[in-house]
């Protein structure tokens, strides 16, 4: 965790603390973000993470920030962009719902002198300035690691629950589970379905027809997050086979957290909303003083046939050995309180 941190740091050194001091002050007044969320299904992150680290980001920073949440609706964030934009707003961040829509927001933003940014999903064929992230392959693969590491080296069928196929997140996580478990000449994919919008009570459908079909003979299952993670433990806990098949999970979330302290979870990935805030921050202090932005990393957009300058950061594995981790580096704000209860 002290690369990431040191690469976060590394990242905001980019827009100039000392700048700050002297005259940032005035371009910094002129600075309005209004930022996107995507709904408040597909994850618990977006609402119990993002929208306060991100409120107390920006309000550290001094950035006026209008944070608003899409709920899901395409048309609804559309709407939200466009208000945004009547208000004043100099940049607009989102996290798309898909990348058509994504990029309507983007180009009707751009056509009137607002940047825009990727915030946690890139939009392909978009026109977003800058994209603030995870390494989204890296995520996956170290999903594939702990699901390896919880299967050990036994014959095994194993069933791919993938995000959803309208967010390229989905699409690297997948990619960087299957480099791993590919590998691995024990383990036999079995099937693998990709769950739309990330929807937990279809995941559970889902995982459950790919459960009867297999005859129950289901080994481990990679689910991209902890909601599909959950989706898939509640069949097995029907089944009397949780706690026995190793499921992956993302977000560290309370109720992925808890379900790998009660055995039923093998892993999540801990991606501390903390630093991509304070990425996002970092870019948008830049952009608002007219400097270049500090990156990384470039992402590939093969729709939009562009290289997205990019600030990547590095998720975490957790297990039942560093659940603590989680709770006291505060990079979400879960506290072990909200682990321990219910
Ligand atoms: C995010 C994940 C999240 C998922 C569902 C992805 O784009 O990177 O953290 O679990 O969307 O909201």
């Amino acid at each position: 965790l002290a690369a990431i941190a040191a690469m976060a740091t590394a990242a905001l050194t980019g827009c100039g603390g000392s700048d700050d001091k002297k005259g940032g002050g005035s371009a910094k007044a002129k600075a309005k973000v209004g930022i996107i969320l995507p709904d408040t299904k597909s994850s618990v992150r977006w609402e119990n993470f993002d929208l306060p680290v991100l409120k107390k980001a920006f309000a550290a920073a001094g950035i006026p920030a209008d944070i608003q949440n899409a709920e899901g609706d395409k048309q609804r964030m559309q709407t939200i962009a466009d208000q945004m934009i009547t208000s004043g707003v100099t940049m607009l961040a989102i996290v798309n719902l898909d990348s058509n829509s994504g990029a309507a927001i983007e180009q009707k933003a751009k056509a009137q002198g607002v940047q825009t940014i990727d915030y946690d999903r890139l939009t392909l064929g978009g026109s977003a300035d800058y994209y603030v992230s995870f390494d989204g392959v890296q995520v996956g693969r170290v999903q594939g690691q702990g699901l390896q590491k919880c299967l050990g080296a036994k014959k095994s069928n194993i069933v791919y629950l993938d995000g959803s196929p309208t967010d390229n997140n989905a699409t690297l996580f997948k990619q960087g589970a299957h480099e791993v478990l590919d590998k691995v000449t024990d383990y036999t994919k079995v099937a693998e379905q990709a769950v739309p919008d990330w929807d937990n009570q279809q995941a559970a459908t889902i995982f459950e027809q790919i459960y009867t079909q297999q005859k129950g003979k289901v080994d481990g299952v990679l689910a991209a997050n902890d909601g599909l993670g959950n989706a898939a433990i509640s069949i097995l806990k029907k089944n009397n086979e949780a706690g026995k098949v190793p499921v992956t999970g993302q977000d560290a979330t309370v109720q992925g957290l808890q379900n790998i302290l009660d055995g039923t979870q093998c892993m999540t990935v801990y991606k501390p909303n903390k630093l991509e805030a304070d990425s996002l921050v970092s870019v948008v202090t830049a952009l608002a003083k007219g400097q270049k932005p500090q990156t990384n990393a470039t992402s590939n957009d093969p729709q939009g046939h562009r290289q997205v300058p990019s600030i990547l950061l590095n998720p975490v594995l957790i297990t039942k050995d560093n659940v603590k981790q989680v709770v006291t580096d505060g990079g979400s704000g879960i506290t072990a309180a909200d682990i321990c209860k219910g």
